[in-house]
């Protein structure tokens, strides 16, 4: 697996399996094939309700912990210390490799101040943002001690960002896509340009859209419950975009998320 280095030093997948909408009841198959077809970096949520599910797997599977790159994420408020706790419990490990805040809330230089702490004491090996933008991400970076190691946001073929990518890169953070597929929106599977620039590497849209991202320094974390589609998108390390084709998909990028939030 390919791996991208965080400004202090720790190794992450270029690529995780997203499981939103995966309940505890199906998490056991889906995980498991994806560990079969190489994911080593799972995203979950306190917010999901499966981290349960991701625990039972990752205490059954056959993978060293130390091969894997879990990903949580909780909400800005009290008693943060107690909900770190709370997922260590769930996900039946003694660490997470990273912690994010899902989203703005308002409160969230105490909440990044006690994931400093964890991050501190070994909890969590890496900490960082999900959906901050303007004074919110602002108002965090000002007060923070340890800088955020990655941003998680909405970031595909159609919603780019590049401004705030090149920012994130400029301070060492890595920026990680939340729906690199689009969710299938805009009819990314059957895109023409995507189409296109995929036969001539023997690729599928969804493969040149994520090729896209990782080749552009960003870590897609798509979600999929079948399989051939698991495979399908973690194979996209033995294929160059070219300049040219690049340019094509750049092209592509509306300027304005497809989701309705955090805009
Ligand atoms: P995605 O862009 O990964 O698209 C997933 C959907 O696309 C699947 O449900 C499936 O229907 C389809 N699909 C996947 N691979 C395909 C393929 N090769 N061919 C055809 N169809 C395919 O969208 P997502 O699930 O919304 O996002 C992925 C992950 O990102 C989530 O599981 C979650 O972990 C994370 N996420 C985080 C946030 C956040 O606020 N931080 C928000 C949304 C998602």
């Amino acid at each position: 697996m390919q791996t991208i280095t965080l400004s202090n030093g720790v190794q992450m997948p270029a690529i995780g399996y997203g499981v939103y909408k995966i309940s505890n009841g199906e998490m056991p198959r889906c995980l498991r094939e994806a560990l079969e077809c190489g994911y080593r970096l799972i995203d979950t949520a306190q917010w999901y309700d499966n981290e349960e599910g991701v625990g039972k797997v990752v205490a059954e599977c056959h993978v060293p912990r130390s091969e894997l790159f879990i990903t949580t994420k909780l909400q800005s408020g009290l008693r943060v210390a107690d909900r770190i706790d709370e997922s260590l419990r769930r996900l039946r490990v003694d660490y997470v490799d990273l912690l994010l805040i899902h989203w703005p809330m308002g409160n969230d230089a105490a909440t990044w101040h006690s994931m400093e702490s964890a991050y501190g004491c070994g909890k969590v090996r890496a900490i960082g943002l999900s959906n901050f933008y303007g004074d919110d991400l602002e108002k965090v970076l000002r007060q923070a001690e340890v800088m955020p190691h990655v941003i998680q946001q909405e970031l595909h073929p159609f919603r780019q960002q590049n401004e705030l990518v090149m920012r994130y890169r400029q301070m060492h953070i890595v920026p990680q896509a939340w729906s690199p597929l689009a969710c299938g929106r805009q009819n990314i599977f059957s895109n023409p340009v995507l189409t296109r620039i995929g036969k001539a590497h023997h690729k599928t849209a969804a493969q040149v859209a994520l090729r896209f991202l990782v080749q552009s320094g960003i870590c897609p974390i798509p979600k999929s419950v079948h399989k051939e589609r698991m495979t399908e998108n973690i194979d996209i390390f033995d294929f160059l975009l070219s300049g040219e084709e690049l340019a094509a998909i750049r092209a592509l990028d509306l300027g304005h998320g497809l989701f309705g939030w955090y805009d």
